[in-house]
Parts: structure tokens; sequence; C-alpha cells
């Protein structure tokens, strides 16, 4: 059985599998201004500029999109999964918008905590991930973030750590500096923002 797509747009049809390396993608602070708050309903969406033109551009070139998102504020009892899943809808709904019809996945955990293997700087979304789309290898892509735990979760994947200086990546570029990071700043790449990376990533 081969599915054969007959629309214009090859990124919408079902089951298209992107040909190029993942391009692992933080939200808060990432995609989306973060409020220092948490943000879990439409009307407090702010995308930062040029970050979904970003995703599309990506996408357009062929990159595998996934993205990963600490929602600590679930386990906190702030806000519900059903609000999530729905922030997340609007999310693609503004990325179709922006040239973008489809991504990879979207992964989030319900807390932040240390010790739980599902929120950054562990690596069990991304573990989930790998295992439920087989096609994606974080190894041999990129994770986009703007925390130092975005950074530590690419580093121990194996993934290209990428630190963008939206959101709170200008404190973390600075913490980056600190001895015990060194090994991690090293593999770290710096953009001023989503847009610079695609730009960087288009003219590879
Ligand atoms: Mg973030």
């Amino acid at each position: 059985m081969v599915d054969i797509y007959w629309g214009e747009d090859p990124l919408s049809a079902p089951g298209y599998i992107a040909p190029k390396c993942v391009i692992g993608l933080d939200r808060d602070g990432v995609i989306n201004v973060d409020r220092g708050t948490y943000t879990y309903k439409g009307t407090d969406f702010e995308p930062i500029e040029g970050s979904l033109d970003a995703v599309a551009r990506l996408r357009k070139i062929g990159h595998k999109i996934a993205i990963i998102t600490n929602q600590g504020g679930i386990g906190h009892g702030l806000f519900t999964e059903d609000d999530v899943d729905s922030l997340h809808q609007y999310m693609l709904d503004l990325l179709g918008e922006a040239g973008c019809p489809s991504i990879d996945a979207i992964y989030y955990s319900a807390s932040s905590h240390k010790n739980d293997m599902y929120a950054k700087p562990n690596l069990g979304m991304f573990k989930r991930c790998q295992k439920e789309h087989p096609h994606i290898k974080f190894n041999k892509g990129y994770y986009v973030g703007d925390k130092l735990s975005d950074l530590k979760a690419a580093y121990k994947l194996g993934a290209k750590p990428v630190l963008v200086r939206t959101g709170y990546g200008l404190e973390t570029e600075q913490q980056l500096n600190k001895f015990t990071y060194r090994d991690i700043k090293k593999k770290t790449i710096v953009f001023d923002d989503l847009s610079s990376f695609a730009d960087w990533i288009e003219a590879h």
C-alpha cells in the first residue's frame, strides 16, 4: 500500500515524513513569549516575532519538527491537560496560517520536578517521542531552547544544543559561563532568536 497524495502541498499529506534531521523545539520563550508565568490560554499566547515563520521555513526545507515542552502548571493544579491540548491546537492553527501545515510531534510533561522522568532536563519525553516516531533520531538533530534544562537535555541526548536569546536565553547565556557547564557550552550554538537560527540552517 502506497499513500499517494494528490493535493498541492506535500507537507500536509497524511504520513508525510520530512527527509532532513529533526529540529526539536522548546515552546515558551522560543516560539511564544515567556510571560514569566504559565501560558495556557490562546489569548495569552503571543508568538515571538518571526518564530512561526521560522518553523514554517524549517519545515519547508525538509526538517522533522518536534515540540517538547515542560508544563509544570498541570502538576500545580493551575490548568489541565485539556487546556494545554486546546492551546496547542490554537498554536498549530497559527503555524498552519504561517505556512507550516504539519509537524511531527508535540510532547509536554505535567510537572517540572527534577525527579520526573518526563520533565526536562530528563529525557523521558524525547525517548517516548523517538519510540512513537521511529523516524525521529535526536542524536542526529538539534534541540532549541532558552533554559539550561533545555541545553542539558540536548547534551545528554546527543542532539546539538541550540540556545536562543529570547525568553530566559540571555540569563542562560550568562549561566553557561560557569565552569561546571563548560562541556555543554562548547557544544552549544547561540542565536538571537528562532528566526536567526532558521536563517543559519537555511544557509547550510
Ligand atoms: Mg522555555
